[in-house]
């Protein structure tokens, strides 16, 4: 189970994690992009972690949509606005809950990634952040049917995000700034793909 606070401990060490990433995303984002998707995430999660720290929300849904507006209103380029939108609908999703189970978690990142589709209109293989995200909402799901808690379907969506990371470098863009590079974009992993895969890995290994 977690509750508000550990949702704050989640951003406050995903944060971290991005930083320490903060070059690699943006080489990344360099090869196919224009070599900002570090700094836009690095910034968008720094004002977050101040911003939580302000507010103090308690609620797991206050702390996600307090994230969400912070994203959205601090981060320029499409992953501000993607991410800050899977945040606001998983904020939806928990209203009214003091604390989440593994049907929660669930729950928060199928409407997650359901509002990062609304939003962005990318289809599996486009070579987005959803290539990461939706093996990992696929596994997360399997893993909730077969009886896991929340410690197995976190492990089993990090692993399947990361394979979904892997899995956009032979791939051709059709959806972002690397679909104007057209075939090009091959031999690359998507930035967004892979700031999804830390995000799944620091869920994993917090809950661990
Ligand atoms: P920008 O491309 O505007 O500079 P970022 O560099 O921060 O923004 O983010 C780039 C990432 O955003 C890409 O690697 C990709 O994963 C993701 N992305 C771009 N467009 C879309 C979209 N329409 N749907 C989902 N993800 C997208
Ligand atoms: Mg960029
Ligand atoms: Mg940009």
């Amino acid at each position: 189970r977690v509750n508000g606070a550990g949702l704050v401990q989640l951003i406050n060490r995903y944060a971290e994690v991005v930083a320490e990433n903060r070059t690699y995303l943006i080489e990344l984002d360099s090869a196919i992009g224009d070599a900002d998707h570090g700094e836009n995430l690095d910034r968008g999660l720094k004002a977050a972690v101040a911003k939580l720290e302000e507010v103090a929300p308690t609620a797991p849904s206050d702390v996600l949509k307090t994230v969400a507006t912070t994203l959205i209103s601090k981060v320029g380029g499409a992953a501000g606005p993607l991410y800050g939108t899977a945040f606001l609908r998983a904020s939806a999703a928990v209203q009214g809950k003091p604390e989440l189970e593994a049907s929660d978690i669930v729950a928060a990142l199928r409407a997650a990634q359901d509002g990062l589709v609304a939003r962005g209109k990318a289809e599996p293989g486009d070579k987005t952040m959803v290539d990461a995200w939706g093996p990992a909402l696929t596994a997360a799901e399997g893993a909730l049917l077969a009886g896991s808690d929340a410690v197995g379907v976190l492990a089993a969506a990090a692993d399947a995000a990361e394979a979904g990371m892997r899995a956009t470098v032979p791939l051709v863009a059709r959806k972002g700034r690397a679909s104007y590079l057209g075939p090009r974009s091959a031999g690359h992993q998507d930035p967004g793909a892979t700031s999804t895969a830390l995000l799944f890995r620091t869920m994993a290994d917090l809950a661990a």
